[in-house]
């Protein structure tokens, strides 16, 4: 009789996907990943499109601008159409550049206009460290003590999740002060997705602006930006994306705000409007869309090792994926429980939501004791998943390229070292 896990990987539309990565090695044998929330594998096509610019790039020099196969002129594009299908935008709501937090100040530049009034930033608490940083140092830049305009949004005591309920209240009681409310798709600790059209819906009734911030949520759950929609978003790459370290960044603009010329922005040459860009006249004149936000002209490098991810997404109906991430991500959590189960006393919990519709591929695992112990034996088996301090470990069976049997051997493993450490 076949196991579970044997007969989901025969049936698995997505087996081919996972030939289209390289695996780090441990012992002649590829490691089992579980950090493609933390940086993803890296495919196959990366190193052919690096080539070609790099070559593009000695045969050609400055006429690689126009005459490389893909024209440095307009190499953003390149990724724009796929990175729009997997957000949910308009091609002319996407553009990749910068990197995220970069992308975030220059966002907030345009959406974070604070009155006396109104002026108040919302978010959750526990934020990713370089988001708090930006939020803060934003409003400071604004004359406002970040003590008093940014309202954090907090777990109810003694729990790990936030409240969708609190979320929504918490702006309703603000509604008059607040300017923006700006949060993360998934939460990259605890793992919990947040429900950004409702949260969007509570903010426009509210008047403000909604930003979100998708590093974890891209490439890993369902987005439809456009429809819900959001203001701004930004996220970086090299996630669930794949695009590799210090890859480029993404933004989202909504259509609503194209041609919104009125706003502040922190403009440069790329943002010009592209027909007459090369003109190089005084003024800036903003292009349509998302890429009038561009600084700088584009990053090849950077956009190559994403194209090359993205042509593997271009394969994969969404649909399909986020079945298997849910197939996936329950088949661990489910002999995760079993575990805790025969081992009561086992000092570890899995804190990130149970239903698939409020986290992704990501479970974060609270380990009370020993926690150091237990990651250092996983890694010394060629098991990558990855710790946070004080007490987290997180498992993300990313899935693009992880198989039920690898999530079967991670079990197993973690079972055998979680018996030698908790005897009782
Ligand atoms: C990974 C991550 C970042 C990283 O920011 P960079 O500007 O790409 O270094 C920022 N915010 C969140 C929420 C993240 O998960």
């Amino acid at each position: 009789m076949q196991e579970y896990h044997q007969e989901m990987d025969e049936q698995d539309p997505l087996h081919a996907q996972r030939e289209s990565f390289y695996f780090p090695q441990h012992e002649g044998k590829d490691v089992l990943y579980f950090c493609g929330n933390s940086l993803g594998l890296q495919p196959k096509g990366v190193l052919p499109l690096l080539e070609q610019e790099v070559m593009d790039w000695r045969r050609y020099a400055v006429e690689g601008h126009f005459h490389a196969k893909n024209p440095w002129f307009s190499y953003h594009s390149i990724v724009t159409e796929s990175l729009a299908r997997i957000v949910g935008a308009l091609p002319s709501e996407v553009v990749a550049m910068q990197t995220l937090t970069a992308n975030l100040h220059l966002a907030m530049v345009s959406f974070y206009r604070p009155t006396q009034q109104r002026y108040k930033i919302v978010m959750e608490a526990g934020a990713f460290p370089s988001d708090q940083y930006a939020i803060e140092s934003q409003a400071r830049f604004h004359g406002f003590d970040p003590d008093d305009a940014i309202i954090e949004i907090k777990p109810r005591d003694g729990e790990y999740i936030i409240h969708h309920e609190d979320i929504i209240e918490t702006i309703q009681q603000h509604a008059d002060t607040i300017a923006l409310v700006m949060f993360s798709g998934v939460q990259y600790l605890s793992g919990q997705r947040f429900r950004m059209k409702e949260i969007c819906e509570a903010t426009h009734a509210a008047g403000a602006i909604c930003g979100l911030d998708l590093a974890h949520a891209v490439g890993n759950v369902e987005l439809h930006l456009h429809d819900w929609n959001i203001d701004f978003a930004v996220w970086c790459t090299y996630k669930y994306l794949n695009s590799g370290p210090g890859g480029i960044g993404g933004l989202f603009i909504h259509e609503s705000h194209a041609n919104a010329t009125e706003l502040p922005r922190f403009a440069g040459w790329w943002g010009y409007d592209e027909e007459s860009r090369f003109l190089m006249k005084k003024g800036f004149i903003p292009s349509y869309g998302a890429s009038g936000w561009q600084l700088s002209n584009a990053q090849i490098f950077q956009i190559a090792c994403l194209r090359a991810s993205l042509d593997i997404f271009d394969e994969v109906d969404l649909k399909t994926l986020f079945a298997k991430r849910d197939a996936l991500t329950a088949y661990a959590e489910k002999r995760l429980v079993a575990l805790k189960r025969d081992m009561p006393h086992l000092p570890i919990e899995i804190i990130t939501p149970t239903n698939a519709e409020d986290r992704g591929a990501q479970l974060s695992l609270l380990v009370h004791e020993q926690g150091k112990t237990v990651i250092d034996k996983l890694i010394a088996d060629g098991i990558v998943v990855d710790w946070r301090e004080p007490n987290i470990i997180r498992m993300t069976p990313a899935p693009l390229y992880t198989r039920f049997a690898d999530v079967y051997a991670f079990t197993e493993r973690f079972k055998a070292h979680c018996m030698t450490l908790f005897r009782d």
